[in-house]
């Protein structure tokens, strides 16, 4: 079998599997507030359909797997899913990406199914603020979820944290101290132009440096680790004495293209070779037929770009591809 190598030599072991586009929070840097026109539950890739393309790109290398959405506990019956993917010969880790909202109650089961991995997202540590980030939902629920998957056995937890100008910046200090105290790996993301280049992504924008700064000015000493296992692109750091860590995910001020290992695919059946431009490859007509399911895999290794350029976007710098008009919570974070 050949292996997943792009044009610019990068080699491919990681699917990112967004398994629904719907979600039980609206986001204000993935979800317009009225939300998006879901696609119908028909069109959405069945659970022996994600097998399917699973077994043949983990036949060519995909090792690794990342389960998310939309919010992908909002669909019935994960912890199937998870148990027959954990089940594919070459299959070595599936993560999972969730908002917490539902995750008390499931991530046992999940754990159970075959779930290595778990990053839930906290973007805030105030009530108030979580109902203005995340449109409705309550914050307790989330913390509710990271407690339970901590005594689920999972190890150790990820904070996706995004940052907003204007909006979260202020508790940076916060967030550091709970990955000084807490056996937690949190991790700052900048907010990227995905699907939409509009005046909020402009007005919130926020460069992870302002992270750095911070530790300094709280006196915390900080160290480069590179050993993070799972940790893909973030700039991962120790705090010294404490119990957890942190690590710098910029995607916009300094990408990491030349260290891409990832594909996505979306709920709705599409391979995306990036997530930033428009391009992707249906499955659909390939379903039932390995082998145009492997020349799909191959094609996405054909027409993957050297890098996305959200940094030129924020310039107002023309592009060279168009960019994809899909949602986060569509394409799978
Ligand atoms: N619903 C799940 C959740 O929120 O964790 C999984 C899907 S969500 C799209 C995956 C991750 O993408 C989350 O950590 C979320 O914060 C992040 N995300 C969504 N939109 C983003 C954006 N425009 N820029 C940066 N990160 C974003
Ligand atoms: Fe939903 Fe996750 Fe998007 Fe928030 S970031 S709206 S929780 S998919």
């Amino acid at each position: 079998m050949p292996a997943l190598i792009d044009r610019f030599e990068r080699k491919h072991d990681y699917l990112r599997i967004s398994v629904t586009d719907r979600c039980n929070l609206r986001c204000l840097y993935c979800m317009p507030e009225e939300g998006v026109q879901f696609a119908p539950s028909d069109d959405l890739l069945s659970y022996d359909q994600i097998v399917e393309v699973v077994e043949t790109g983990a036949a060519l290398g995909i090792s690794k797997l990342r389960i998310t959405g939309g919010e992908p506990l909002v669909r019935p019956g994960l912890d199937s899913l998870v148990r027959r993917l954990a089940a594919i010969p070459g299959i070595r880790e599936i993560s999972l990406t969730t908002n917490g909202v539902l995750l008390a109650d499931q991530a046992e089961a999940l754990r159970k199914a075959g779930v290595t991995r778990v990053n839930i997202s906290l973007d805030t540590l105030d009530p108030a603020r979580f109902r203005f980030i995340a449109r409705r939902g309550e914050l307790k629920r989330v913390l509710d979820g990271i407690e339970a998957a901590a005594k689920a056995g999972f190890a150790p937890i990820k904070l996706n944290c995004v940052l907003l100008k204007g909006v979260n910046e202020d508790e940076i200090a916060a967030f550091l101290m709970m990955a000084r105290d807490q056996p937690l790996h949190v991790r700052f993301i900048e907010y990227m132009p995905i699907g939409h280049a509009d005046e909020n992504w402009k007005k919130h924008y926020l460069p992870l440096s302002r992270v750095l700064e911070m530790a300094q000015e709280l006196g915390l000493q900080t160290e480069r680790r590179d050993n993070v296992v799972g940790n893909g692109p973030s700039d991962d750091y120790r705090i010294a004495g404490g119990a957890g860590s942190f690590g710098l995910i910029h995607p916009v001020s300094d990408h990491f293209c030349q260290r891409c290992n990832r594909l996505r695919l979306t709920a709705d059946g599409s391979i995306k070779p990036c997530l930033y431009w428009v391009d992707e490859l249906n499955v659909k007509p390939a379903l039932g037929n390995p082998e145009a399911m492997q020349a799909l895999f191959m094609r996405a290794m054909d027409i993957k770009p050297l890098n996305h350029e959200m940094a030129a976007k924020l310039a107002d710098e023309a592009q060279s591809h168009v960019p994809t008009e899909r949602r986060m919570s569509q394409i799978g974070g």
